[in-house]
């Protein structure tokens, strides 16, 4: 299938695009790739969580058709209000592609009505996989609708998978930057603040993911991302440390070839990749790759002693179940406590162990019982911070 946008034409036929969270760092960073492509895409839906000021600025400078923010209060009478917004903006006829840039399993209901109403989700709410991997592949089938991630691991993966079947594959290799901590010792870990956990060595993101990248929690999510995306169970997904993060994935095929997708550590690339694929066009804004000075690349073991938190989530993903949605649902309670001041770094991953263990064996199944797991494990937590 051609990319939605790969065919710069007459203006009426310019696919139109939603970004949910609009206002957030994918949001943002979409839009500053959508100006550069503006004879490609038209903006029809924007949404946000609570940043009326910003959603104002944006609607002033994108004109969209439909506005929406979910909490808080301020901007125009005309905006839709409420968590309908979502759904709203993302099944309008208008939409054929939905960047869907929410933080969080809030972002899983747009991600199903979308894939329902046919449309294409460029994803950056990997959560929305993580808790019903199984649901959005059910959408996508009945709707006809399609994922290509933003997430730039899986966008790499996409790019060196080309046409090859999951039977090609021996293995896939996801990289991690290691994150802030990522040579701190166990006394050193213990003591870690708000402000080390926000400070991450080479990606700018809102504060939920960077805090994931502290805890290799998004790695977690990462791998289960990968194992619905592309359909390769978890005994052939590795996770590798890559501190430099311009290796962005690789692929092992089964004859011993592997291949990568390199660049630098910028979300642009994959942004437009997931608008345009399986098409690339011309964009002088995407940040040019130097082998030089990228130099050197290097590779280390991830420290699961250190970094717990990667080991429950994979476990959870292989347990199946409602256990990812238990998994997701403890981190994001665990990551909000945390950066309340209400919780220490180590409690994050504790809180998460301890989740698993009491409430990872619910049933999973249908949306219902996921939420439901889902909701039991942020109360579970909540009640111990
Ligand atoms: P962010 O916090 O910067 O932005 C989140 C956006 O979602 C905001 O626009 C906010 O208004 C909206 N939002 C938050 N809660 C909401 C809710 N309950 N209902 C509706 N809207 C809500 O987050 P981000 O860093 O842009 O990350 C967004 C998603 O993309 C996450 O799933 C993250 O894991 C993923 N991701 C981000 C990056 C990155 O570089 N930032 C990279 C890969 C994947
Ligand atoms: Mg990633």
């Amino acid at each position: 299938m051609s990319g939605v946008g790969a065919s710069a034409g007459d203006s009426s036929m310019r696919p139109g695009v939603a970004i949910l969270g609009s206002t957030g760092s994918i949001g943002t960073t979409a839009l500053r790739v959508l100006a550069r492509q503006r004879d490609r895409f038209r903006v029809v839906a924007l949404t946000a969580h609570a940043n009326a000021a910003l959603l104002a600025e944006q609607e002033a400078a994108w004109s969209p058709a439909f506005v929406g923010l979910v909490t808080g209060t301020g901007g125009r009478d005309a905006w839709a209000r409420g968590t309908d917004a979502l759904v709203e903006a993302a099944t309008r006829d208008d939409v054929d592609v939905v960047i869907n840039a929410v933080v969080g399993a809030a972002g899983l209901d747009a991600t199903l009505a979308s894939l329902e109403a046919g449309k294409r989700v460029a994803l950056a709410n990997k959560e929305s996989l993580v808790v019903a991997g199984e649901l959005v592949a059910e959408a996508a089938a009945r709707g006809g609708g399609e994922i290509v991630p933003v997430d730039s691991e899986h966008s790499a993966i996409l790019q060196c998978l080309g046409d090859h079947a999951p039977s090609d594959v021996r293995r896939l290799v996801i990289t991690a930057s290691g994150g802030p901590f990522r040579t701190w010792d166990a006394a050193r870990l213990a003591g870690a603040t708000v402000a080390d956990a926000l400070n991450h060595p080479t990606w700018s993101m809102g504060k939920k993911i960077t805090v994931d990248s502290a805890t290799l929690a998004n790695k977690a999510l990462e791998v289960i991302e990968a194992h619905f995306l592309f359909g390769v169970p978890y005994d052939r997904i590795e996770v590798v440390v890559h501190p430099q993060s311009i290796v962005h994935s690789m692929v092992e095929f089964i004859d011993g070839s592997v291949v990568a997708q390199l660049g630098v550590p910028s979300m642009e690339l994959p942004v437009l990749y997931a608008l345009t694929h399986p098409e690339r066009v011309v964009d002088s804004g995407v940040p040019r790759f130097d082998p030089v000075q990228a130099s050197p690349l290097t590779f280390e073991p991830v420290r699961h002693d250190a970094f717990p938190a990667l080991g429950f989530g994979i476990a959870a993903g292989r347990a199946g179940g409602a256990a990812p949605a238990v998994f997701n649902a403890a981190n994001e309670t665990a990551v909000a406590l945390f950066l309340e001041g209400r919780m220490t770094f180590g409690q994050i991953a504790t809180r998460i162990g301890e989740a698993l263990d009491a409430l990872g064996g619910m049933v999973g199944g249908d949306r219902i019982a996921l939420l439901a797991a889902d909701a039991a494990a942020r109360t579970f937590v909540r009640e111990r911070a």
